[in-house]
């Protein structure tokens, strides 16, 4: 197995089934195993794939145990993510912009019709591949998505989406609604044809304020009725966007009337302007405006800005605690099966033909004994192959605590790049204390990493810097422990690190913070990621 994807909620690999079709495995992050908010996400996903089939839909194939976590096997899209694919092409011709949107229109009105809210769309949630020439479009990561009406499949704890995608409504805790993907749909469709999202900042609550003002500009070269259609969607009232089915019949309409317009010369502002760490993006005065907390007993979070690659940023927010009741519950509540996926030769005992492996001690450190033995060679580029991999013997270790830890604030003569940051925006509305964490990196002689912590209500924190090797998920500096942080009205934000190591080079790279969050007996645990950068 190959890692080809790198999410929030897990490493995706390239595998092979038992008759050497390859498959896609997502594998929940180790991390994640003790909170069973986010294992009930990752079943649920499994779930909601199930019901959903769609030509633009990725297929899922099954949900298995691989020693103590869990994968999602899924068919294998070959041509990466929408993503990668603006990032290599810049701007998409408007017919073609509109060809693809209404694809996944189509594929939300399909969600929408049972009930399925996606709340995550995004380029880096659309794969795309080859057909007749032509790219073709498969929606994903329904991990975050929401079944309206199925009280014990909603995740009522949790608003989570990307800031450049988010309507206004969703930042204020509001339901989601399929207007909500609606609105989403909008960004993207003005992202394929302008090259970047309307909205850009860095800061989390100069986003917020942009999308309910709701004035994007509109770059000379859309066409008419193109940008009419993005204004629809874009409408800061939910009941003002046309419908997911209205679209894909607007946007076929397009496709065909727009053919053999050029598309847009890309955009000459780099997308995301370099942060200084100092200057917190979320910065505490501001954060404390912006901030509206509701009033229902929820907690919603916001992750960190679009970064250039294609792992999605998101916050998963939960309680510590999983057990394995807990997971088995969850998954005898949804039905999971298992089949026997080769992963790896030694691992082919792992799963049963039936049933689940959930005896044992609790959930623990799993993951990385499970990619250990499933890993080889990690790929230099998160990109996926179309050619199965042939499945291997070579295990190597994935999860080294050894840190190469130089802890070097000052350079010497260093030519050094500037912090590059990933600030993000959560709030929990238990303690309704708003939370910006900010994991950030600089390059120079070596890779520095930090992360800070600003949290305006006060409270007591906890904080665990990692520099971690982005396509495989491994551990390569840290962690960097900070512990007894105390948040003041005066010292509002903690920093932990800098930390200097020198990894291998020409690898992709990200930094990961965990962090934990007390106030008024109220505990908040999350992890935030931060940029995928090349050393
Ligand atoms: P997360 O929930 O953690 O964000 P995603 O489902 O978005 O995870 O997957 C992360 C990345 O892994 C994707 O952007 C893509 O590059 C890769 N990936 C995911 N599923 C597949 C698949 N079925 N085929 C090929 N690549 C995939
Ligand atoms: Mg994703």
């Amino acid at each position: 197995m190959k890692p080809i994807g790198q999410g929030a909620t897990g490493t995706v690999w390239e595998g092979v089934d038992a008759s050497g079709q390859p498959v896609a495995v997502k594998l929940l992050h180790e991390s994640l195993l003790r909170q069973p908010r986010l294992v009930t996400r990752f079943v649920q996903e499994r779930t909601i794939l199930l019901m959903l089939r769609h030509r633009n839909v990725v297929r899922v194939r099954d949900l298995f145990s691989v020693g103590e976590t869990l994968g999602l096997v899924m068919d294998l899209v070959a041509g990466g993510s929408l993503r990668d694919h603006l990032e290599r092409v810049r701007t998409v011709a408007p017919a073609e912009a509109a060809r693809l949107a209404a694809q996944v229109a189509d594929a939300l009105a399909e969600a929408h019709e049972l009930g399925i809210i996606h709340r995550d769309l995004k380029p880096d949630n659309i794969l795309v591949l080859e057909r007749e020439g032509k790219l073709d479009t498969r929606l994903t990561d329904f991990g975050i998505a929401r079944i309206l009406n199925v009280p014990s499949m909603t995740t009522p704890n949790a608003v989570v989406g990307t800031p450049h995608y988010m309507a206004p409504e969703a930042f204020h805790g509001v339901t989601p609604s399929s207007a909500t993907d609606v609105y989403a749909l909008g960004v993207l469709l003005y992202e394929l044809v302008s090259g970047q999202p309307p909205y850009m900042s860095d800061s989390v609550p100069e986003l917020m304020r942009m999308h309910a003002e709701g004035r994007p500009e509109r770059r000379p070269g859309i066409p008419d009725e193109l940008w009419k259609l993005i204004r629809s969607c874009l409408s800061a009232k939910p009941r003002q966007r046309p419908a997911a089915p209205a679209l894909v019949r607007d946007l076929r309409l397009l496709a065909r009337k727009l053919s053999g317009l050029a598309a847009l010369p890309p955009p000459s502002a780099p997308s995301l302007p370099p942060v200084d760490p100092d200057d917190m993006a979320v910065d505490p005065p501001e954060l404390r405006e912006a901030v509206q907390v509701p009033s229902s007993p929820s907690r919603h979070a916001v992750p960190p800005v679009r970064r250039p690659r294609n792992n999605a940023p998101s916050y998963r927010w939960a309680r510590s605690n999983a057990t394995v009741a807990v997971l088995a519950g969850i998954l005898l509540a949804t039905g999971v099966t298992t089949s026997v996926w080769r992963l790896a030769p030694d691992q082919r005992a792992a799963p049963p033909p039936h049933g689940v492996v959930l005896s044992g001690p609790p959930l623990r450190a799993a993951a990385s004994a499970a990619a250990s033995r499933a890993a080889r060679k990690p790929s230099p580029t998160a990109k996926p192959r179309p050619k199965a991999a042939s499945p291997t013997k070579k295990p190597i270790k994935v999860r080294t605590k050894h840190a190469v830890e130089t802890r070097s604030p000052q350079p010497e003569g260093d030519v050094r790049g500037p912090w590059q940051c990933a600030p993000g925006l959560m709030i929990d509305l238990a303690t309704r204390s708003p939370l910006a964490p900010k994991p950030c990196h600089s390059i120079g002689r070596d890779v520095r990493y930090q992360a800070s912590l600003t949290a305006p209500a006060g409270g007591r924190g906890r904080i665990e810097v990692t520099l971690r090797d982005a396509d495989t998920g491994r551990t390569v500096a840290g962690p960097t422990t900070c512990d007894g942080l105390t948040f003041t009205p005066g010292a509002m934000t903690k920093a932990c690190g800098p930390a200097g190591v020198r990894p291998r080079r020409g690898r992709n790279y990200t930094v990961v913070m965990a962090f934990r969050y007390e106030r008024d007996g109220h505990t908040a645990t999350s992890v935030a990621r931060g940029r995928v950068f090349t050393w």
